[in-house]
């Protein structure tokens, strides 16, 4: 069996044109541009590449974005204001704070004084309970574009058996919450999982998010099963590899996705969704 490999780039390209019709149709109907404010604390080279990736990808789709800038040695305080004005101000409908932040600032506090309503990445803990019973007004990014992945290729999920290796509040775990909302039966998996191979075995979907290039070989998968790679690992040659061994699992597995481009380009893709949909949302509420 060789996998078909599933092309993240191609469903995210055909989402996002979706999504920029949905755009710009607010724009004609309602006058409505959707907002996004991100802000970047410190100069952290990845934070930096990666906002710069978002705010790209925004521009592209035809969604407003602003940047704050602050320094490394910001106060909490000066952070929290700077929320509290995006959180009053009706043409911001998302608000990022680019992670990590320096360590004078309490991560958690910063999640929370984001409106919920706000909160398109789902990091919020309103956000994250209502992943529990099926209500979160927004679905963390990456497992969402993961979600997404596999809607578009029809991968069945109710009833199947589900194995999640990580289990991160951002991706592992939102992870195992939402597939099993689709009547999934899920297993999850961390570091301290003793044979991690005897339940990887079980699964007809693996997703993998342990940030460990190759941690999954050909033995831990089963024929025919759908392989999702989240992992993005940067080898000591420079290239960019997932936490699967993508040519051994491929020759198993029914379905795989790529790394790169594989789950990445989903995850700003599902920040724009989130984005375009808190707009519609302010719309509807006459906000
Ligand atoms: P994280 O916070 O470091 O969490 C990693 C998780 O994997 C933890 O739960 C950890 O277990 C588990 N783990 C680590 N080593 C393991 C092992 N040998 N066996 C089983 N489980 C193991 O990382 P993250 O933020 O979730 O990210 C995971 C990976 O996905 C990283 O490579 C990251 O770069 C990538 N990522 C990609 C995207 C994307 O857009 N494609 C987005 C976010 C993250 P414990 O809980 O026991 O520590």
């Amino acid at each position: 069996m060789t996998a078909r490999i599933i092309d993240g780039k191609a469903v995210a390209r055909k989402l996002r044109a979706e999504y920029a019709e949905r755009i710009a149709g607010l724009k004609t109907h309602y006058g409505v541009l959707p907002g996004i404010a991100v802000i970047l604390v410190g100069e952290n080279p990845a934070s930096e590449v990666y906002v710069r990736n978002k705010i790209a990808a925004c521009k592209d789709t035809g969604i407003h974005s602003e940047l704050y800038r602050l320094p490394a040695d910001t106060p909490e305080a000066t952070l929290m204001a700077r929320i509290d004005a995006l959180n009053a101000d009706p043409a911001v409908h998302g608000i990022l704070v680019q992670l990590p932040l320096p360590p004078q600032i309490s991560l958690p506090d910063v999640l929370e004084r984001i409106a919920p309503d706000k909160d398109v990445d789902g990091f919020h803990l309103y956000n994250v309970g209502g992943l529990v019973t099926g209500n979160t007004v927004f679905p963390p990014c990456t497992p969402f574009g993961v979600q997404k992945l596999l809607e578009h290729e029809k991968v069945e999920i109710e009833g199947r058996n589900v194995v999640v290796v990580g289990a991160s509040n951002i991706v592992g775990k939102p992870m195992a919450l939402m597939l099993m909302q689709q009547d999934a039966t899920v297993c999850i998996c961390h570091k301290k999982t003793r044979d991690l191979g005897q339940f990887t075995l079980l699964a007809d979907i693996l997703v993998v998010a342990a940030g460990v290039p190759g941690l999954i070989v050909p033995q831990m998968v089963k024929t025919g099963a759908v392989v999702i790679d989240v992992g993005i690992n940067r080898l000591p040659d420079g290239r960019l590899v997932g936490d699967v061994d993508f040519e051994g699992v491929r020759k198993k597995a029914s379905m795989i996705t790529p790394v790169p481009g594989g789950v990445g380009p989903m995850t700003i893709t599902m920040l724009l969704h989130n984005t375009l949909v808190s707009a519609e949302r302010a719309i509807s509420a006459g906000r």
